[in-house]
């Protein structure tokens, strides 16, 4: 199974592998919502964007540029686990 970067449509081995691409290859250049095409100058405008909205496909993008699966406790990571079955249902191919 692999994961397909919304950005570029390159193909990473896993959730994590996907989070290092996008760090590491579109932090600091234009980059378009791959769920409704809002244009961002750079990563940091595509959090944003996707924090202020509410729609599974957003949050899950959200979580996939933001948040981290690690240091987190109790009832958090139930919720975090939840986002990440979602992440992996909108991000596989
Ligand atoms: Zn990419
Ligand atoms: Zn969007």
């Amino acid at each position: 199974m692999s994961y397909k970067c919304p950005f570029c449509g390159e193909l990473e081995p896993s959730i994590n592998w996907l989070r290092i691409h996008i760090r590491k290859c579109h932090y600091n250049e234009p980059l378009t919502c791959p769920v409704c095409g809002y244009r961002a100058r750079s990563l940091r405008g595509i959090i944003n964007h996707s924090c202020g909205r509410y729609d599974e496909k957003h949050k899950a993008l959200y979580y996939l540029l933001h948040r981290n699966t690690r240091n987190t406790t109790g009832a958090k990571v139930e919720k975090q686990m939840t986002y990440l079955k979602q992440l992996k249902e909108v991000f596989k191919v």
